[in-house]
């Protein structure tokens, strides 16, 4: 991802090339920053082997699950549909672990046949549901226990998940309930210790402070796990001034963890594997002047990327050809759809752009396909897979006649 020639290129591809091609809005992903994310990933923890499952949410193109199940990765889901996606993408089901506070009988029943290696449970109403399903199988399940460790992941709070106010996991007390509960259930097999405090983080010491909690409660209980899954939430950068997850402290920190206690660790990792593989192309449809700025008037809209309109979330927006001339107001860049929120982002020093010009929106890989909708009866973009030169359409533009 750089200017070649003042062109804005993916691997070998110039994002022009894209839009004629295939047309706009397109979000395009690279090969070969996936393969680096995964690679540096797993060297990042490579001394303790974790079970890395990508967290389906947030890309659940099951093209792009192939090439992360090429690598050896499982699979964390949410619903029975990425279940299937998961499965149908051929990651091994000893590989998949099922998340969720409301995972339905019918849910539970899918997971269980298919033989997953664990439902992270969240609750004890649903403990006994699974004991139920199992109890009528006849047949022994291995679950995990979501704990909320109450701690603050300082991130967005619309995406922070471990405190006690969120709906997520149970508390120390429940905790112990469960534990005892288990201990006497001939059909649940308590295997797994879960967390995911939130997402997006950038700080190690909410992870560090999760460990301490996690260690505290393991010294309360006899009972023997055989993993401790920690979730996902390792944050990117959206901006050059952000700062860095530092995976190093983060490392130390588990590995200090396991020299106490000795449990095969997960992880669910899903916008640090994709975030920042993903670009979404789009065309200037008008540019419409007013006093203070220019609203740049997007063919991509909040339906196509709803992270801005539903978190206030900011992604960088580039031109696809650099100029050096400036625009003399500020750029806000906009899509058409009629809310006040179906804004991206403005920019006070912008280079000049013309009706027709294509930018491009950083950082979409994940949560912007997999959120996307068809708010005003709008067909989803075209994704396509970036390989050096090689352009492949792993799903194509939706048809009006998909959705009228
Ligand atoms: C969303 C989610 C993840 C992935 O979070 P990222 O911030 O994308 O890494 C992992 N585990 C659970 C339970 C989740 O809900």
């Amino acid at each position: 991802m750089k200017y070649i020639n003042n062109k804005f290129t993916i691997e070998k591809i110039s994002v022009e090339t894209v839009a004629k091609k295939f047309k706009t809005p397109a979000y395009c992903y690279s090969y070969s920053k996936l393969k680096e994310n995964v690679e540096n990933f797993k060297k990042n923890f490579k001394s303790f082997a974790p079970l890395i499952c990508f967290a389906i949410k947030s890309n659940s193109n099951i093209n792009l699950i192939k090439e992360i199940k090429k690598f050896g990765l499982g699979a964390d889901v949410v619903s029975k549909g990425e279940l299937m996606a998961a499965i149908k993408a051929g990651i091994n089901p000893k590989k998949i672990v099922f998340s969720g506070v409301g995972k339905t009988n019918d849910e539970i029943n899918y997971a269980i046949d298919k033989k997953i290696l664990l439902i992270n449970a969240e609750s004890i109403s649903e403990i006994k549901e699974i004991e139920k399903i199992a109890k009528r199988k006849n047949k022994r399940i291995q679950i995990g226990i979501r704990l909320n460790p109450n701690i603050d992941a300082k991130t967005l709070s619309q995406i922070s998940t471990g405190k006690k106010e969120n709906k997520f996991g149970v508390n120390n007390k429940t905790f112990f309930e469960i534990i005892k509960y288990c201990k006497y259930s001939k059909y649940i097999d308590l295997k797994c210790l879960s967390v995911h405090i939130g997402s997006q983080i950038l700080d190690h010491k909410p992870y560090e402070k999760t460990l301490k909690i996690i260690e505290k409660i393991l010294e309360k209980t006899n009972h023997n796990f055989e993993f401790i899954d920690l979730g996902g939430g390792m944050g990117i950068s959206y901006s050059d001034k952000s700062k860095k997850l530092s995976y190093v402290k983060y490392n130390i920190a588990i590995k200090k963890f396991l020299k106490r206690n000795k449990l095969k660790v997960i992880f669910e990792p899903g916008r640090s594997i994709v975030g920042n593989i993903g670009f979404l192309v789009s065309k200037i449809t008008y540019i419409k002047k007013s006093e203070k700025k220019n609203f740049i008037i997007l063919d991509a809209a909040m339906n196509d990327l709803m992270r801005p309109a539903l978190y206030g979330a900011v992604h960088k927006i580039l031109p696809s050809i650099k100029k050096s001339k400036n625009s003399k107001k500020p750029c806000e860049f906009v899509g058409p759809i009629c809310e006040s929120t179906d804004k991206f982002t403005l920019i006070k020093n912008f280079q000049e752009l013309n009706e027709k010009d294509l930018i491009v929106i950083c950082d979409v890989g994940a949560y912007g396909m997999s959120l996307s909708s068809n708010y005003n009866i709008r067909p989803k973009p075209v994704e396509i897979l970036i390989k050096g030169s090689k352009i492949k359409v792993i799903k194509k533009r939706q048809m009006y006649k998909d959705l009228i």
